[in-house]
């Protein structure tokens, strides 16, 4: 039986999203209809929006959300309808290589799924119009349901708001998972973040938490930067000129690690130049396809700086995400405090309109109000 769901569907990169109506086709073996609860508007579906990243489309966008199982197909053994969950855009088979060694951030399915636009058998339960749609990244939380794997979703335990459920099961995981995975011990280190949005602001969180000192935020937004001091940033730079020489008049060698969150050449550039001899920059914004940027050879060379990427907080997401709601739940991160505005999900072009234009905490959407 086909369920009908109203969804936000990119039709052509470019234009708004259209609100449509979509038929899920029932959940087959290992998968599960998920009512969505919240959805977090992320820069990421942005990148597909504007054209620079792409994907099959029509495709349902929204990548981290969080709902209530209404339905399972055969063999799905985790959940059950009632049970609420998260959604990851990672699913894990638990076999390939880079499962078997922890990262299943990188589960060879994920590509099968951001390739195919179907689920991990490489078919679709979506269609719009009458013709087939696809999925995004295995989730397509922008509706009032979603089709999704069992090994996409993490039950959320007690006491934990949809929203936030939401925005732990992708801003929070790979901000948080930059910090205490990638960087590791930053106890009594100096960390410059670089991007005060939903990602930026976790890893600031996290930085916080774990110790570190100063955690310095850089953002263009004021806006921006009140909110990282609310969570943790013990000192903020306005990046409206040289922010080398202000992080340097709080860290007068370079800070010991940086973490980039925006996903252009010339802040990794300034990340990059903010660290001390020995530093360590983390890269976790996405970039249009073919994006590119420089260093300087000598001083990566000479003053042995390293520069590393980081995908999803660089570990399992479903190990990670526990890890965030036990931090959430022992108030040792206010995750609430990183949501912004909400908005029905007739109004999730606004929301990208309100994001582009600077707006502070993660929004999130309710596609039920
Ligand atoms: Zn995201
Ligand atoms: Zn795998």
């Amino acid at each position: 039986m086909t369920t009908t769901a109203t969804a936000a569907v990119l039709v052509e990169p470019g234009r708004p999203l259209e609100i449509g109506q979509i038929e899920l086709d029932e959940p087959r073996t290992g998968e599960v209809l998920v009512r969505v609860e919240a959805a977090g508007v992320c820069h990421s579906d942005y990148h597909y929006l504007n054209g620079d990243l792409r994907c099959p489309l029509p495709a349902v966008l929204g990548h981290e959300g969080a709902g209530v199982v209404e339905g399972v197909g055969p063999g799905v053994a985790h959940v059950a309808p009632g049970d609420a969950v998260s959604l990851l855009w990672r699913p894990r088979c638990g076999e390939c290589r880079p499962c078997l060694s922890g990262h299943s951030e990188r589960c060879v399915l994920g590509r099968v799924e951001a390739a195919s636009g179907g689920l991990l058998d490489g078919t679709s339960r979506l269609s719009f119009k009458g013709a087939p749609a696809y999925h995004f990244l295995g989730v397509s939380c922008f509706a009032e349901r979603c089709v999704v794997p069992e090994r996409s979703v993490v039950p959320i335990p007690d006491g934990i708001p949809f929203a936030v459920a939401a925005i732990a099961g992708c801003a929070v995981i790979t901000g948080v998972g930059a910090v205490l995975n990638t960087l590791g011990d930053v106890t009594g280190r100096g960390v410059a973040v670089f991007g005060a949005g939903g990602v930026g602001c976790s890893a600031v969180m996290a930085a916080a938490t774990a110790g570190a000192f100063p955690v310095i935020a850089v953002d263009k937004s004021e806006q921006a930067l009140a909110l990282a001091t609310a969570l943790g940033a013990t000192h903020t730079v306005l990046a409206d000129g040289d922010t080398d020489a202000a992080i340097r008049r709080v860290c007068p060698d370079g800070t010991d690690a940086a973490v980039e969150a925006v996903g252009r050449p010339e802040t990794m550039r300034a990340a990059f130049s903010a660290l001390r001899p020995g530093g360590t920059l983390v890269a976790v914004g996405l970039a249009a396809l073919g994006e590119n940027f420089s260093l300087p050879t000598n001083e990566l060379v000479q003053q042995e700086k390293r520069v590393v990427g980081s995908l999803y907080g660089s570990a399992s997401p479903p190990l990670e995400l526990p890890r965030v709601f036990s931090l959430y739940r022992s108030s040792r991160m206010p995750l609430e405090r990183l949501l912004g505005a909400t908005h029905s999900l007739s109004a999730v072009n606004e929301a990208y309109a309100e994001l582009l234009a600077g707006a502070p905490g993660r929004a999130v959407i309710v596609p039920g109000s």
